[in-house]
């Protein structure tokens, strides 16, 4: 490489010696930058991979750590290689490193190494005024501070990014758990949660994020709309409850107040009255009679509007619920056809391989594709293409069992997933589909004619762990087999092993 090492690879070289001084925690001095910085480029010249950054080099070891290192003219700037200039790497001692040389490595290091590898700003805006006032001869003394004190920014900086991924971590799991306490009576959700805690697990990927956020998204939000029925239902029965012990409260206050009357009454009449005062408190008692039953009739009326409200609430819950059962399942659902669609199919994956290698029950998919699908559009018309896209997912749904699934994978491709069935057994299947499909008398509407239609499929069943790539091309392997030996037909792919 010497004079042609790329930009890219020497950002890479200074950017991994910062870190690697980072993780052994040695103070950025020029020997220490200059020793690993020899130390890597060696390791690099030599086809070797570079050191494992967690073992610290062995202190004083004569090793290539300390190889010369050879600096050229300042204004070039091209980053010294171990195996650049004359002396080979390992043999000749090193030579004590001129201020020249220190600055040159330290402002490249700063300049393709530590300014793009912080995320931060501020961390780099720093970095690039050092790198002014190096530029601008500083005092050596108030560099070296200056540097120390921004290699510890840098330092502090990465234990942050650690720490708030760990905290992430921390926090997706406590989430997963606290919703699939929700859930704990539905033993489908549980074995979903079960993997979400499995796929979370170190070390995170984003294909592992992005995964764990299409399988967390439908509970998340079925969740936030079952509290939200809960809550509106509480808030009914709050209603409902208090307007009946209002309507009860004023029944009760009228005839307990009616009963004292009567009482009272009773009592003048068997003290003996006169005919007139006789008639006096019999208009009484007529007139309370019927203040009472006023009273009743209001409570009748309150206690059937409570009702009412209650039923109104009910339905509007039932309403949001299935809403947002549609929503969830429109998430994951292929507008076209009404099949899953590959988040759906990512989903049902995710759930039914784990439930697999739990229950130690094989799982199979079959991975199909129509014949001439093109011809079909072109002789037929690109709606009639559509119709017959729909077909086959029908076709399909009545043929498989109800855990089964079916996706659409784009195009005219589809995916099967059927657990609990082992690769001959989903040849099967997917053979009498494939009868099924081509059995349908589907005419052309303005022609008459009966459309022939086929599919070609290749089936594959998931070796202990595999990762669905792989076992998607098996499939994927064994659906072009079956294409070349004249489509119409089911071809099962091989173990992973070959055997
Ligand atoms: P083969 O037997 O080798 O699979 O041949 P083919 O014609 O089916 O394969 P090819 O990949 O050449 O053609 C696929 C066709 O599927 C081309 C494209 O126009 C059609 N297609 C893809 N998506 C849709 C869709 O949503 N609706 C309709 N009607 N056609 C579609
Ligand atoms: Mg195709
Ligand atoms: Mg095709």
């Amino acid at each position: 490489m010497n004079q042609s090492m790329s930009a890219a690879s020497a950002a890479e070289l200074a950017r991994s010696a910062f870190r690697r001084l980072a993780v052994l925690r040695l103070p950025p001095t020029p020997e220490n930058y200059a020793r690993i910085w020899a130390e890597l480029a060696h390791a690099g010249t030599n086809g070797q991979a570079a050191p494992d950054a967690h073992a610290p080099p062995a202190a004083g070891a004569p090793s290539a750590a300390q190889a010369p290192v050879h600096a050229s003219s300042a204004g070039a700037r091209p980053l010294p290689t171990s195996g650049q200039g004359n002396a080979p790497a390992a043999s000749t001692p090193a030579p004590p490193l001129s201020a020249g040389v220190w600055r040159q490595m330290w402002e490249q290091a700063l300049h393709l190494g530590l300014i793009p590898a912080s995320a931060e700003t501020r961390l780099q805006q720093r970095a690039a005024q050092l790198l002014q006032a190096a530029q601008a001869a500083a005092q050596p003394q108030t560099l070296l501070g200056d540097n120390r004190e921004l290699w510890q920014q840098f330092e502090r900086a990465l234990a942050q990014e650690r720490g708030s991924v760990d905290g992430m971590l921390e926090l997706f799991s406590m989430l997963v758990s606290h919703v699939s306490d929700v859930f704990a009576g539905d033993s489908a959700a549980a074995a979903e949660f079960v993997t979400l805690q499995q796929v979370c697990r170190r070390p995170l990927d984003g294909s592992r994020i992005e995964l764990a956020r299409s399988v967390m998204e439908p509970w998340l939000r079925r969740q936030a709309a079952l509290q939200r029925s809960a809550l509106d239902a509480r808030a009914t029965s709050r209603e409902v409850v208090g307007s009946v012990l209002r309507g009860l409260g004023t029944y009760l206050e009228h005839s307990g107040r009616f009963n004292q009357s009567l009482r009272q009454d009773l009592g003048q009449i068997e003290s003996g009255l006169d005919e007139q005062a006789l008639k006096v408190l019999a208009t009484e008692l007529l007139q309370r009679g019927s203040e009472l039953h006023a009273h009743g009739s209001q409570l009748g009326q309150s206690l059937q509007q409570a009702q009412q409200q209650a039923e109104m609430a009910l339905h509007r819950i039932r309403r949001l619920e299935s809403e947002l059962e549609q929503a969830s399942q429109q998430l994951q659902q292929d507008p076209l056809t009404g099949a899953l669609n590959r988040r759906g199919l990512d989903a049902a994956f995710v759930r039914d391989s784990a439930r697999a290698s739990e229950q130690q029950r094989p799982l199979s998919v079959a991975l199909l594709d129509l014949d001439h699908f093109k011809q079909i559009n072109d002789s037929y018309g690109h709606d009639f293409g559509d119709e017959v896209l729909r077909g086959l997912v029908q076709v399909a749904r009545k043929l498989v069992r109800p855990g089964d699934s079916i996706a659409r994978m784009g195009g005219e491709e589809f995916m099967m997933l059927l657990p609990d069935t082992d690769a001959d057994a989903a040849q099967r299947v997917v053979e009498r589909l494939l009868q099924g499909f081509r059995n349908r008398r589907v005419l052309h509407r303005s022609t008459g004619q009966r459309v022939e239609m086929s599919f070609s499929a290749g089936v594959a069943q998931l070796q202990g762990g595999e990762p669905f790539g792989e076992l998607y091309e098996r499939a994927d392997t064994a659906l072009r087999k079956a294409k070349q030996s004249g489509r119409q037909q089911v071809v099962l792919a091989p173990p992973e092993n070959g055997a």
